[in-house]
């Protein structure tokens, strides 16, 4: 029994990754270990909408300047 349902279907694996939190998107990338938001929420891919079981980090906003 393989429990790999982790697996994006997209031609390259994770093309982009985001969480939904409050029905919003926010951009997000694989981080080495958990943040308070991703023990919270899931990631998923942008594009398939695989969940992403590993952790990950909000990118940051780009700066307006
Ligand atoms: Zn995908």
């Amino acid at each position: 029994m393989t429990d790999d349902q982790s697996t994006c279907l997209c031609p390259t694996p994770w093309p982009r990754l985001i969480t939904v939190i409050e029905e919003r998107e926010y951009n997000v990338t694989p981080a080495p270990a958990h943040s308070p938001a991703s023990a919270l929420y899931l990631a998923q891919c942008a594009a398939c909408r695989t969940p992403y079981k590993h952790a990950w980090k909000r990118v940051p906003p780009p700066d307006p300047r």
